[in-house]
């Protein structure tokens, strides 16, 4: 198996395991499982990749682990923290590319975005990581690597001194055309052994890939967040060109089966407000009116867009941003407004990018796959 993060070749990343996976590695090695366990601990409550520095595991086991795998997290290419707090990490990966990761601390908790793909291929319209195109799904030693570099660096110790109580998978990519690699990573947060945190704090942000959403709700029990964006057909086809091929009650038929099926979940409408795009009284009530039909689902979240370079779109006036808010709460739409954060240091998605690569084609290719469903059935 070839695995992607900062590889001393031909060995195993033991980051790439969620715990089934780790016993049955070990137990290819000859193991007991608990053995399995024992250095996950180390793994993820210590953030240990030294396996000498592993000191209740036997010397030959450690000899063992060092000759055939490594503790492979992506290599910092890039810090920077905010005068808010807000910490964003260039990750290094493979052939040159990046990927970002954005620490944000409240009050209450802490929140850690995590990125799942290099680039992006849906092409939504106002999104900064659209712009580099899509290169490479990211591997599961990738995605839970995030999670541990920034442990690493904030001091986090899963049940004890909890940095990140919250993470969200709403960085570079749309997490569900990474499926299998998202959810064992998603599982890696979860367990005990992991990072610890319950279903309701790991949050998947879709922009509403329906096939998918079904079966992540048989998979796992992860709080879901649906990029709206705008709810009717013909403004959210133009924003999120993904309505096209799941129109706005496909997607609310989705939303409603997730909440069946898995009703201890939550989900959350994402709606980023552009100035004269989305924001007028009538795109307030056209929402209201959707989550309508969603009545075991209550919740949207207002963002004001962040502009970056080449963007076409402008943020919303505090004037509307206030009328449209107010809207939705006479309606009884449960409303909370974010605010931006960061942006001393370009922390919305995919701003700090280095160069953008034109990787048009590979794009191209993988939209016409998306077409045919291909990429749907991964
Ligand atoms: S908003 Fe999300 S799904 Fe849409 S292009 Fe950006 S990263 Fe991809």
């Amino acid at each position: 198996m070839r695995h992607a993060v900062n590889t001393p070749a031909d060995k195993v990343n033991l980051l790439d395991f969620d715990r089934k996976g780790l016993r049955d590695f070990f137990a290819e090695l000859g193991e007991k499982p608990y053995r399995a366990e024992q250095v996950m601990k180390w793994i993820y409550h210590r953030l240990e990749s030294d396996f000498e520095n592993m000191t209740d595991v036997g010397k030959a086991l450690r000899e063992k682990l060092s000759a055939s795998c490594y503790v492979g997290p992506p290599k910092t290419a890039f810090e920077k923290t905010a005068i808010d707090g807000t910490q964003k990490w260039l990750l290094g990966m493979d052939g040159g590319n990046a990927i970002e990761t954005v620490y944000i601390p409240e009050p209450t908790r802490g929140t850690l975005c995590v990125s799942s793909q290099v680039g992006c291929a849906l092409n939504c319209q106002f999104c900064s990581t659209a712009t580099q195109g899509f290169s490479r799904n990211l591997s599961t030693a990738e995605i839970i690597g995030q999670v541990w570099v920034a442990a690493k660096h904030l001091g986090n110790v899963p049940h004890q001194q909890r940095r990140i109580t919250n993470v969200v998978m709403m960085g570079m990519g749309e997490p569900l055309l990474n499926f299998d690699n998202v959810v064992k990573a998603m599982s890696l947060m979860r367990d005990d052994l992991g990072f610890g945190l319950a279903g309701k704090r790991v949050t998947l942000s879709t922009a509403g890939l329906v096939p998918m959403i079904d079966k992540l709700s048989v998979e796992s029990d992860v709080s879901l967040a649906v990029s709206l964006h705008a709810a009717n057909d013909e403004l959210r086809t133009e924003l999120v060109p993904l309505n096209k091929r799941y129109p706005l009650a496909e997607l609310a038929a989705a939303c409603e089966r997730y909440i069946n099926r898995a009703p201890r979940t939550s989900i959350t409408f994402e709606y980023t407000l552009m100035k004269g795009i989305n924001d007028k009284p009538e795109h307030a009530r056209q929402l209201i009116k959707f989550m309508r039909r969603l009545p075991g689902v209550n919740k949207v979240n207002l963002i004001p867009f962040n502009p970056f370079p080449g963007t076409r779109f402008e943020r919303s006036g505090p004037d509307e941003i206030r009328s449209f808010q107010t809207q939705l709460l006479n309606a009884g739409v449960l409303t909370m407004l974010r605010r931006t954060r960061g942006d001393d240091i370009d922390a919305a998605c995919g701003q700090l990018k280095g160069q953008v690569v034109d990787r048009t084609r590979r794009q191209a290719e993988f939209r016409k796959k998306l077409e045919e469903g291909v990429v749907n059935a991964a």
